[in-house]
């Protein structure tokens, strides 16, 4: 195999990142962790994490992060602050192009996450004046207040639970008459008395002078509108994979997510997915950091092999 830099690149420090350079640190390969922001991923934004194994009592995503973080650069895993501008993949030797330079690996795990999916109902221009895609990190300004949620997933239905601890009411929109969200999610959005359920309804605008006031929703059976007051609103409708660097690279499925494997390899041999970015039927931690485990121990392989 062609002289490279590294043996393994791993993109994005989520969970499934961190658990890829877990592995790769204590199979003692030549490992390099990039991430463009703070080392966490999606759980950073999560409040409360109650399905991930050994944690009886539960645990906020901030510290489980934190720990994963910990454990990983305790091995000896490299984690560097840097954005990936676009790969250029080859089966021997994998280009990743940053900012100011290059750098080349024999094999590469792509972990980059995903993000929130927007609506495009003018919500952009009330970002950080009331409109919100995180919970944790807005809800303690509406403390007293009424917030619209809009969703139905494990994050919207999640999420709405947690901004009862601050506003005195939430409106919970939902398009369809059916939540997709987990059944103990339901059951406690069901028991929640600040929860307001709005089935069958769509966003159709957001209203306010300075900031959000009100949230115009629509009724998908009966097409009412009606105008919902509101201090706040929180959109929650699903996830796009964070692919911007990739440019074709690899395979990906209709709506932009990696296909990759049972050993997690993508289209191109010695180039894994793993996580919320890979095509996958479950987008959980716990299926994060199961698929970093296999693509770390496959890249291992592949170099062996090579
Ligand atoms: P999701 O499961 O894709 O749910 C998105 C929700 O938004 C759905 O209810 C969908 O309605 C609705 N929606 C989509 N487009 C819409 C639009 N244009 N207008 C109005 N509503 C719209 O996304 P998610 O909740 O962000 O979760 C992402 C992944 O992370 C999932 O796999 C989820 O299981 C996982 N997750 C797990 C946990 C946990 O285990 N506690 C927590 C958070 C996230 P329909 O139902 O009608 O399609």
């Amino acid at each position: 195999m062609a002289k490279t830099d590294y043996d393994l690149v791993i993109i994005g420090a989520g969970p499934a990142g961190l658990t890829a350079g877990i592995y790769a640190a204590r199979a003692r390969m030549n490992v390099l962790l990039l991430e463009k922001a703070v080392p966490g991923g999606q759980i950073l934004v999560t409040d409360w994490i109650e399905n991930y194994p050994g944690f009886p009592e539960g645990i906020s995503g901030f510290d489980l992060a934190e720990k994963m973080k910990t454990q990983a650069e305790e091995l000896g895993l490299r984690i560097e602050t840097l954005e990936v501008h676009s790969l250029n993949l080859s089966e021997e030797l994998k280009e990743i192009v940053l900012k100011d330079k290059s750098i080349t690996t024999k094999s590469l795990i792509i972990a980059s996450g995903a993000s929130p999916r927007t609506l495009g109902i003018g919500e952009d221009k009330f970002i950080g004046k009331g409109v919100s895609f995180c919970a944790t990190c807005d809800a303690p300004f509406f403390k007293e207040k009424t917030l619209v949620a809009i969703g139905g997933g494990d994050t919207a239905v999640q999420e709405a639970i947690y901004l009862t601890k601050f506003a005195q009411k939430v409106y919970l929109v939902h398009r369809r008459d059916e939540l997709r969200a987990a059944k103990i999610l339901q059951e406690r959005a069901f028991a929640n008395d600040k929860i307001e359920l709005v089935w069958d309804s769509i966003p159709t605008g957001i209203e306010g002078f300075f900031g959000v006031e009100s949230v115009k929703i629509k009724n998908v059976k009966t097409n009412e509108e009606k105008t919902l007051k509101a201090d706040g609103c929180f959109i929650w409708v699903g996830i796009l994979p964070n692919t911007s660097f990739l440019n074709d690279a690899v395979e990906t499925d209709e709506f932009g997510f990696i296909r990759s494997g049972a050993n997690m390899q993508t289209s191109v041999p010695g180039v894994y997915a793993v996580g919320d970015v890979r095509n996958t039927p479950l987008r959980q931690i716990v299926t994060a950091v199961g698929d970093a485990a296999i693509a770390a121990v496959s890249a291992e392989h592949f170099i062996e092999n090579a």
